[in-house]
């Protein structure tokens, strides 16, 4: 379920039903504007909605005025420890600022920071670190740490309301997953403000990915979460917009760019697939179009289930194969495959629809007809899948036939003296 609360952090809708948005912050010193607003463009171009900024110094609020000017996207600013700077960052024009209640020095900072957030008209997102919960959950986080993470933020979020101030989004972050998981789920039942996601200190570009997907992937499938970020161990942020990407498009929540599906490989591959994946991955980026390409290492299933994709391209004998929606659209020697393809995408982006050359169509259609049937008898990862799936068909029709000739229970009922209702005697 969306939140029921909805936030607006410079044009940007969160929560309320709005579309999930991409977040990510900055690896730059904030005050080197260059080397900032460089990397603001970049991860605005990799489809980040939202960036924010670390301002731990007098000088990052100083280059903030100008950054905010300048980005293309709203920026958030990251606050720790000091109100002043959080109350200097309003002043600056952030167009939303974070801030951890429980280490800025008090509730009456809190209360000053919120009046200035007030008068701007700036939201705020409170939230609270695993390692980093108020002194009185300590016991509580090692007894219960999953209910130490939701008293906390729960905590925060009724301090804004006694302050009056409802303009707000909250997180909680955990470095373990299932807590992450478990925290979220149950702040989601508690309050109906939009919920920021993210993993804290993720780890690396592999393992950061794998975490984020199934802890924010997990909970997004909940319909939990109306912002995301993926925290990698990279200087290039944009890399962490091309994963939160890649979840979201994954759960079907958003659309942006191509996506890549691929066969895992195996000893009937047909053409260099590492190469070749990572090179249409590569290229493919150039797209805006939502469109589905499938590589095939082999022809021996035919085009099996990568008929839906868009585009396609298979191998065999030196030769390959386009393909588009289940149809041959020309061979080609394998050395040509990848230009081959981009050139069929290029066709569909500019005339909208898929181009084909009948002769050339039906070419390609007897090249594949005659792979398929040389390699009929193969079992391949794919029929093995097809050939268990229809086991499994027919296991469940053998359960249902058994269950349907079973003679139906006898049911001892009686009916209640007080509401005459019949019901079942145990
Ligand atoms: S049999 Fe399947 S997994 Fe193996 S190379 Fe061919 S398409 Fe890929």
């Amino acid at each position: 379920m969306a939140s029921a609360r909805q936030i607006t952090v410079g044009d940007v809708k969160i929560g309320g039903g709005a579309p999930v948005a991409v977040q990510t912050m900055t690896k730059t010193e904030t005050a080197n504007l260059s080397a900032t607003m460089d990397q603001i463009r970049r991860v605005a171009e990799a489809g980040a909605d939202l960036v924010r900024v670390a301002v731990p110094r007098e000088s990052d609020v100083e280059a903030l005025r100008t950054i905010v000017t300048q980005s293309p996207i709203p920026v958030i600013a990251d606050i720790h420890f000091n109100y002043t700077l959080a109350l200097k960052a309003i002043d600056a024009g952030a167009h939303c600022v974070r801030l951890n209640p429980g280490n800025i020095g008090g509730p009456e900072k809190v209360a000053e920071v919120v009046e200035r957030a007030r008068a701007a008209g700036t939201p705020m997102r409170i939230g609270v670190n695993s390692g980093s919960l108020p002194k009185h959950l300590h016991e509580l986080e090692r007894a219960d740490p999953v209910e130490a993470l939701v008293t906390a933020a729960t905590e925060f979020v009724t301090l804004m309301e006694r302050l009056d101030f409802e303009n707000f989004k909250v997180s909680i972050k955990s470095t373990n997953v299932p807590n992450t998981i478990a925290s979220n789920r149950m702040l989601a039942q508690r309050i109906p403000y939009p919920l920021h996601l993210g993993i804290t200190e993720a780890g690396t570009k592999w393992s950061g990915s794998l975490k984020s997907a199934v802890g924010l992937g997990t909970i997004l499938a909940d319909g939990i979460g109306d912002t995301i970020r993926i925290s990698l161990s990279t200087f290039h942020a944009e890399e962490e917009v091309k994963v939160a990407w890649e979840i979201l498009k994954a759960l079907g929540l958003r659309q942006r760019g191509p996506v890549l599906i691929a066969c895992p490989t195996c000893g009937r591959l047909q053409f260099d697939m590492d190469r070749v994946v990572a090179e249409i991955e590569r290229r493919l980026e150039a797209y805006e179009d939502p469109i589905e390409v499938a590589v095939l290492g082999c022809a021996v299933n035919g085009i099996g289930e990568a008929s839906h994709a868009d585009f396609g391209i298979t191998g065999a004998k030196n030769e390959g194969l386009i393909f588009s929606r289940g149809k041959a659209l020309r061979k080609v020697p394998q050395d040509q495959l990848v230009d081959a393809l981009f050139v069929e995408i290029d066709k569909y982006v500019k005339a909208r629809q898929v181009v084909s050359d009948e002769r050339a169509a039906s070419e390609g259609a007897e090249w594949l007809a005659a792979i398929e049937a040389e390699n009929a008898g193969e079992l391949t990862p794919e029929r093995l899948a097809a050939m268990e799936a229809a086991a499994a068909d027919d296991e469940q029709a053998d359960l249902d036939l058994v269950s349907a000739l079973k003679p139906a229970p006898e049911i001892d009922e009686e009916a209640s003296p007080v509401t005459g209702r019949r019901f079942t005697r145990s």
